[in-house]
């Protein structure tokens, strides 16, 4: 019963995945404070990537919001009229709105591209081997399959 509610958390989520290989290598209790998935530098580092395409992601989002609404204000201001401003204030809106999607979106996409990167690469230093019994995958210095209990020894 437990052990099927690991399989499918398991298949779900690869950090979780991630997460539960180390807790069976090392033999350790299920229990989110037991074991550092990552070390804090490791995590302050990747932060770090992350904040600075944040800023980059709002420079470019700045200047397509002064691109969008730039050109209609200087319109409105040459004409004079009412409608022109008006105009106007439309593009300014719709130029801010363009310009936090862009900034908004492109930060999310950076941290999903970073934290998927990292995660794979972290998968990539445990290593595995086959259950001969089960064919899934299990850390190579367990005595014994997590899963259906074989014996590797
Ligand atoms: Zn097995």
């Amino acid at each position: 019963m437990i052990q099927n509610a690991h399989n499918i958390l398991r298949y779900y989520s690869p950090i979780l995945k991630l997460y539960l290989e180390k807790c069976y290598k090392h033999n350790e209790p299920l229990f989110f404070w037991g074991i550092d998935l990552v070390s804090w530098g490791f995590a302050f580092r990747k932060g770090l990537v992350i904040w600075l395409w944040t800023i980059l992601w709002g420079i470019l989002g700045g200047i397509i919001a002064i691109v969008v609404s730039g050109g209609a204000l200087v319109a409105a201001l040459i004409a004079g009229t009412a409608e022109a401003f008006f105009g106007a204030f439309l593009a300014i809106m719709a130029g801010s709105i363009f310009g936090m999607l862009v900034v908004s979106i492109g930060t999310y996409a950076s941290i999903v591209k970073i934290v998927t990167e990292s995660t794979l690469k972290e998968q990539e230093k445990l290593e595995t081997r086959m259950c001969p019994q089960c064919g899934r995958t299990v850390a190579l210095d367990l005595k014994f399959c997590p899963h259906c209990g074989k014996s590797f020894v």
